[in-house]
């Protein structure tokens, strides 16, 4: 049975309540998270110190536990020099190819520009894109290229646009997660379950195995 397997793909804290959580922990933190994901992020982007805070992402990736590259990606709306973004982007979906994880994404009003980064960089490792309530046209095609989706607080709307994907996107592409809102990732997983029209074992089964799938090379496994 797989009553309590709970898979949270991102969020900031730790608080246990999913088999398996990938906290999005800053490169500057101390360790003590179980499975995580560092990366970096379009809003702190430092161009005083990015190369060595590139050095230390380096480095810090290859930790065993760190399960992803993330969340990094482009935003319109953040304050940082767009052509900077780009740049520092470029250098983690290339980080992403050489140690083999995957990319877990911010983007904002960027997807045009995020697909075109990674063709050019020939990325060949998953992508998740977090967070996503974006509309069905953009979520087509961010599919074609092979993107996954994870979502989360914004199914809670009805009409969002989250909860219209999540329907018609195909189930091999979805992940579900809390980021920084205060919710349960069971009660997520409520909410997809509800609008998917499925059991909640369902829900866990496919999510189970989307997760084996993209992190296959990470060789954790999920009883
Ligand atoms: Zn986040």
């Amino acid at each position: 049975m797989l009553v309590n397997l709970f898979v949270n793909l991102h969020t900031h804290s730790q608080i246990y309540d999913a088999k398996l959580e990938i906290v999005n922990a800053e490169i500057n933190e101390p360790k003590g998270y179980k499975y995580y994901s560092y990366g970096l992020h379009p809003w702190f982007i430092n161009k005083e110190t990015i190369d060595e805070d590139l050095n230390k992402l380096r480095f810090k990736i290859t930790e065993k536990n760190c399960l992803a590259i993330g969340e990094c990606g482009l935003d319109k709306l953040s304050k940082v020099d767009y052509d900077l973004q780009i740049f520092v982007f470029n250098e983690q979906i290339k980080l992403a190819n050489e140690i083999k994880k995957p990319l877990i994404i911010h983007c904002v009003k960027s997807f045009n520009e995020l697909i075109n980064c990674l063709n050019l960089s020939n990325n060949e490792m998953p992508v998740i894109i977090h967070g996503y309530n974006n509309n069905e046209n953009i979520a087509r095609v961010l599919k074609d290229y092979g993107c996954y989706f994870s979502f989360g607080k914004a199914l809670l709307g009805y009409d969002s646009n989250a909860s219209k994907v999540i329907k018609n996107i195909g189930k091999d592409y979805i992940f579900l997660e809390t980021d920084d809102s205060d919710l349960s990732i069971k009660y997520v997983y409520g909410k997809a379950t509800e609008i998917l029209g499925v059991n909640l074992e369902i829900v866990q089964e496919q999510i189970k195995m989307n997760f084996e799938k993209v992190f296959k090379k990470q060789l954790i496994t999920l009883k």
